[in-house]
């Protein structure tokens, strides 16, 4: 299915909730944000995970400078442009303001304010210490509440409970289908299906695992493993198919589309023996160690984990990996962390390529000299 397929049938899967009386709730994508809260008050989260273009990025600009992260200027642009393909955005109900970063409380005040979408508020700490984790507490018994007064009724916290475990089941197969060995595009294509849908993606999700699993890409087609971390490669973005063009086969994202948002998942016993369903969602944030939203040591965890992931994969394969680190233009949170990430990998012997863009279609030509040269490099 192509790009413009999957939004005609996720715009007719929005429509139909609609009809069924569900209300649509959009953030932007990134960690913490509890899913599983909105799911147990009845909406349907809406992740904003689409790339941008030359038109979405020039029309944010009546808003913002463009010195603003290259994503967030498109989010803008989609909701004051609406493109056919993502005229489902006028079914959005509310829209969750959140500081993942500058430019994302930004685009999200500006998205709710100026196309008159109901907010909700949701706040995260950028530290991790006992404070921080109260406070996360705190954020979510009033997102709870802001959620409740909609509704006009209590959540209760079995139906939180069961949302967890809805969403759990769901991440669970989402880790087996990264582990399964198919070309990287095929692989991201369903997982960013999966994630722009939920939890009700999980039969297609099942069979196409099965129908994968055991399927062998060929090393003696020479393509370079690569893993990609940074910023994730949304719908829409080719920066995929580049890097497979170039050579290069994505064998691990290790990003907010990616293992962010796989890798903490729990037994059936934790989740069993849960008394408040929101101290395992403040128990997740804290565990949160290699996300990008600022913690103590960010950046320390992330290079042990990166070197971690390099070691096992070539005592395994006998092969190397190769980095690619993912800046969106103006990303600050990545940009600013990137030469160190490349210098203290290098040391360890550990190829990385450093790679800022923006969603201009001019740009595709130097991404794609970048990234054959990287690759011929490994
Ligand atoms: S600056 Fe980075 S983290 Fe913030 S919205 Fe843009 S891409 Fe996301």
């Amino acid at each position: 299915m192509d790009n413009l397929e999957l939004l005609s049938e996720y715009g007719t899967f929005l429509r139909e909730k609609k009809e069924e009386g569900k209300k649509i709730v959009a953030f932007i994508s990134h960690d913490n944000i509890p899913e599983e809260l909105i799911d147990a008050a009845g909406f349907v989260p809406l992740r904003l995970m689409f790339a941008g273009n030359d038109d979405l990025m020039d029309s944010s600009h009546d808003y913002l400078p463009p010195s603003t992260c290259a994503f967030a200027q498109s989010c803008i642009g989609l909701f004051s442009q609406k493109p056919d393909q993502y005229n489902f955005l006028e079914l959005v109900d509310f829209f969750i303001v959140s500081n993942h970063c500058v430019s994302d409380i930004c685009a999200s005040e500006i998205i709710s304010k100026y196309f008159n979408i109901s907010r909700l508020n949701f706040y995260i700490s950028y530290t991790k210490n006992e404070n921080s984790m109260k406070y996360f507490k705190l954020e979510l018994i009033d997102l709870k509440k802001q959620l409740e007064n909609i509704i006009g009724y209590k959540i209760e916290d079995e139906i939180i409970k069961k949302s967890i475990k809805k969403y759990n089941s769901f991440k669970k197969k989402l880790l087996e289908l990264s582990l399964l060995n198919i070309k990287g595009s095929e692989k991201l294509k369903i997982l960013q299906s999966a994630m722009l849908y939920g939890p009700s993606f999980l039969p297609k999700l099942e069979s196409f695992i099965q129908k994968y699993n055991g399927s062998q890409i060929l090393t003696s087609k020479g393509l370079k493993d690569i893993l990609l971390t940074g910023g994730s490669i949304f719908i829409g973005d080719h920066l995929i198919d580049l890097i497979e063009e170039g050579g290069g086969n994505i064998i691990y994202l290790d990003t907010w589309i990616g293992n962010n948002y796989y890798s903490q998942i729990y037994e059936d016993t934790i989740l069993d023996s849960m008394e408040n369903p929101c101290d395992l969602l403040v128990q997740r944030f804290k565990n949160n160690i290699f996300g990008d939203h600022s913690v103590p040591n960010f950046l320390e965890n992330k290079i042990s984990q990166i070197e971690k992931i390099y070691l096992d994969h070539k005592k395994k394969t006998g092969r190397k990996l190769g980095i690619i680190n993912h800046i969106i233009k103006f990303c600050d949170h990545i940009s600013i962390m990137s030469t160190h990430l490349k210098n203290k990998l290098q040391e360890k012997g550990i190829q990385v390529l450093n790679l800022e863009r923006d969603y201009s279609r001019a740009i595709r030509g130097q991404l794609n000299t970048r990234i054959e040269a990287f690759l011929e490099m490994i």
